[in-house]
């Protein structure tokens, strides 16, 4: 009979380690158990941008409209596999429920709050010595077509009112920006506030953090069933005082094994990551019709983007990677460096853009569905966890993110 554990995380991505970091640091004993490899998830090749500014939420009026342009076409920013598929139609009229003024600001508040709390902790974390290429420069998004440039004006106008700075670049400004953009661009619009950091440097980092602060990880062990305080794995049952739920886009798998329905669909993106060109850009950047972006980094550069919604399908399809290319050059001279490695990753998206941070029972805490901005939330999503475990007041209220709110 093993000893009764005290705290099990399941799930070793950037939400699963950053709770176990953060209960360690509460004085808990953690073990965290991870199917795979640390980073075996969505976490491991996305574009490591750190972004207060994305606190809009998908789900805004005029989303459906721009969505369905594009839906079917194979190789278009967002593209849904056509299927019979109730789970995700059901996911797909909640999310169109929620593209509404009330939705959008509800989404934007509870998001801003965690990215917000985030970046804070994060200029903590790297002033500890977190070492993950962190980098504070900014970010530039930029518009190819001068009717995105317009509608990006109503954005930085409602971030503003949300306390988000942003500043618009004229197209001439744009090449003294960042030099290494085409000319003949529409504009652009800096935030100052964002960052980056490596991804697979940040799992590292985190992974030491924890075995340094004394906690257990152990890789290739796939937890097959959970309740509260209790988990199973093939070697057999085990039971704790709280298990945290981090499985990310894999999260429904392991819940309804517990009877709880999440509303999470796999989200697929894609990268490629090069060696860091000569004549690559110098800041992270967005490329707005391609929906999706560029992030250089002192050891290289890494495009990402797209979202495919079809199903739990781990095909890397090479038309949205080559997609990714062309996307890239319609804005910058050089698309990307040498040494070229491909990714797709499945982000945990629910219909409202929020995660499910909730405490469901007394030893079962969710921490999932953290969508497009897991890397952005890990931080503050981590700490209201840690709360949520020990009883202590949460620094972040955890209302907007209860799972009650499907
Ligand atoms: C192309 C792309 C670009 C992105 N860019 C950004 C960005 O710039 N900024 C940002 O903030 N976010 C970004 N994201 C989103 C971000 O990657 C995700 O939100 C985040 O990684 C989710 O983390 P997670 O820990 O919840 O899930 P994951 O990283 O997917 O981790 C879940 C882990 O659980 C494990 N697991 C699953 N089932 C079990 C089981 N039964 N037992 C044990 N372990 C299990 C998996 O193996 C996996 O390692 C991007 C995503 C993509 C795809």
């Amino acid at each position: 009979m093993s000893r009764r554990l005290d705290v099990v995380v399941v799930g070793g991505g950037v939400i699963g380690l950053a709770c176990a970091r953060a209960l360690l640091r509460a004085g808990r004993e953690v073990t965290l158990l991870e199917a795979r490899t640390i980073g075996a998830g969505a976490s491991w090749g996305n574009c490591g941008l750190i972004t207060p500014s994305h606190a809009l939420p998908l789900t805004r009026p005029g989303t459906p409209r721009r969505m369905l342009a594009g839906l079917l076409a194979a190789d278009a920013p967002l593209h849904v596999k056509p299927r019979f598929d109730l789970a995700f139609l059901s996911w797909g009229l909640r999310f169109l429920a929620r593209c509404s003024h009330s939705g959008m600001r509800r989404a934007m508040i509870g998001r801003g709050a965690l990215l917000e709390r985030s970046r804070r902790l994060y200029g903590e974390w790297v002033g500890a010595g977190l070492d993950c290429e962190w980098r504070e420069g900014g970010l530039l998004e930029v518009f190819a077509t001068e009717k995105a440039r317009d509608r990006s004006h109503t954005v930085a106008e409602l971030l503003r009112e949300h306390g988000i700075e942003s500043r618009p670049l004229e197209a001439p400004a744009l090449a003294e920006f960042e030099p290494a953009l085409r000319s003949g661009l529409a504009g652009g619009l800096f935030f100052p506030r964002d960052a980056e950091l490596r991804p697979d440097r940040l799992l590292e980092a985190l992974a030491r953090e924890v075995r340094a602060l004394g906690g257990c990880i152990e890789e290739g062990a796939a937890v097959t069933a959970l309740g509260p305080g209790r988990i199973e794995t093939p070697q057999g049952s085990r039971e704790a005082e709280s298990v945290v739920l981090a499985t990310g886009a894999w999260a429904p798998i392991l819940a309804r094994k517990a009877r709880l329905e999440l509303p999470i669909q796999p989200g697929k993106g894609y990268s490629i990551t090069t060696k860091a060109p000569a004549d690559g850009p110098h800041i992270p950047l967005l490329l707005a019709e391609a929906n999706m972006a560029v992030t250089p980094w002192a050891s290289g550069l890494r495009l990402g983007g797209t979202m495919e919604f079809s199903g739990y399908d781990p095909d890397l399809n090479e038309r949205r990677i080559q997609a990714l290319r062309r996307g890239a050059l319609r804005y910058l001279r050089t698309s990307s460096g040498e040494d070229p490695c491909e990714w797709c990753g499945w982000r945990p998206m629910t219909p409202d853009e929020l995660p499910i941070i909730d405490r469901v029972s007394s030893g079962l805490v969710l921490a999932v569905g953290h969508g497009m901005m897991g890397v952005s939330m890990a931080p503050a999503t981590a700490e209201i966890v840690a709360a949520l475990v020990t009883g202590e007041a949460p620094p972040v209220d955890p209302a907007p993110y209860a799972l009650t709110r499907f």
